[in-house]
């Protein structure tokens, strides 16, 4: 028998969404221009398929495209899909996007195979990842799922609020619930994105659980990332990093890349960012 996710020890979760998860920072960033005329949303898929006339530039251990699998589905039916790449000993789990509003980690997701493998790292790492978690709000461009739930509300957190509902009311919740569960990772990425106010778009990291000196390693990487403590922003009942971090002691990152930018230009912004959180895991550092 499998021990549950309520009593995992060691799952590292790096969330790449702070500001989506309706904290407010203190100190807006005077970086927070972006251009929203560049904003798109590009699937892994659309990225790997223009890959495919350029095989020369991918990394021969790199996933190929058509190795995601799925592992559970929306409200409406659409496939929650996940990709594992790499076979090292470090399991690492990366969420490409919980708000469907918020598709700025696209491209870091379809991106990060071929990352991992050029960055020598597919011995040291098994990273898993998951393409996005609400498809049903990326096709209505909410945040909410098609139940109009927060699904970064709905992790069993005990900060939760009960009032309205129970945790893992949605399918998209209890498939990661029972995804975590089954892969036991050690560190955990979550993208979203900053910006709700339109007069406060911003980036920045924040960590969760002993999540700090990744945390300021990222920020060091990519330097118009700052760190930002959960306690400077307001509290996030029933999200993966209260859930993850907070009560089971694991390691999140929540990227928050500045909401409407090209997801492109946030990938090649924490690209180096990543990979560098990626190989000090891999090295216990
Ligand atoms: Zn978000």
């Amino acid at each position: 028998m499998g021990r549950s996710v309520a009593t995992l020890p060691s799952v590292l979760v790096v969330l790449v969404c702070a500001a989506c998860a309706g904290r407010e920072p203190r100190a807006p960033s005077p970086d927070a221009a972006v251009d929203a005329g560049d904003a798109h949303a590009v699937s892994p898929s659309d990225v790997a398929s223009s890959a495919d006339d350029a095989d020369d530039a991918r990394a021969p251990d790199a996933a190929p495209p058509d190795a995601w699998t799925t592992f559970g589905a929306s409200v409406e039916g659409r496939p929650l899909r996940r990709l594992d790449v790499g076979h090292g000993p470090r399991r690492v789990l990366w969420i490409g996007g919980i708000h469907g509003n918020e598709p700025e980690g696209s491209v870091a997701t379809a991106e990060l195979p071929r990352a991992l493998a050029a960055a020598g790292l597919l011995e040291r790492v098994t990273l898993t990842l998951v393409e996005d978690l609400d498809p049903d709000g990326r096709a209505r461009g909410t945040r909410g799922n098609a139940h109009g739930v927060d699904l970064n509300r709905d992790f069993p957190a005990r900060n939760a609020s009960r009032r309205t509902r129970e945790p893992l009311s949605q399918p998209e919740s209890r498939a990661l619930a029972e995804l975590v569960d089954a892969l036991r990772p050690e560190l955990v990425f979550v993208a979203h994105s900053w910006g709700g106010d339109p007069r406060d778009v911003r980036e920045f990291v924040n960590p969760d659980g002993p999540a700090h000196d990744l945390a300021e390693l990222f920020a060091a990487q990519a330097p118009a990332y700052e760190l930002v403590e959960s306690s400077e922003i307001s509290p996030t009942p029933g999200s993966l990093g209260s859930w993850l971090g907070v009560d089971l002691g694991l390691p999140v990152l929540t990227i928050e890349y500045p909401r409407g930018a090209d997801p492109s230009r946030c990938w090649d912004d924490t690209r180096a960012a990543i990979l560098a959180c990626l190989a000090a895991f891999a090295s216990g550092t």
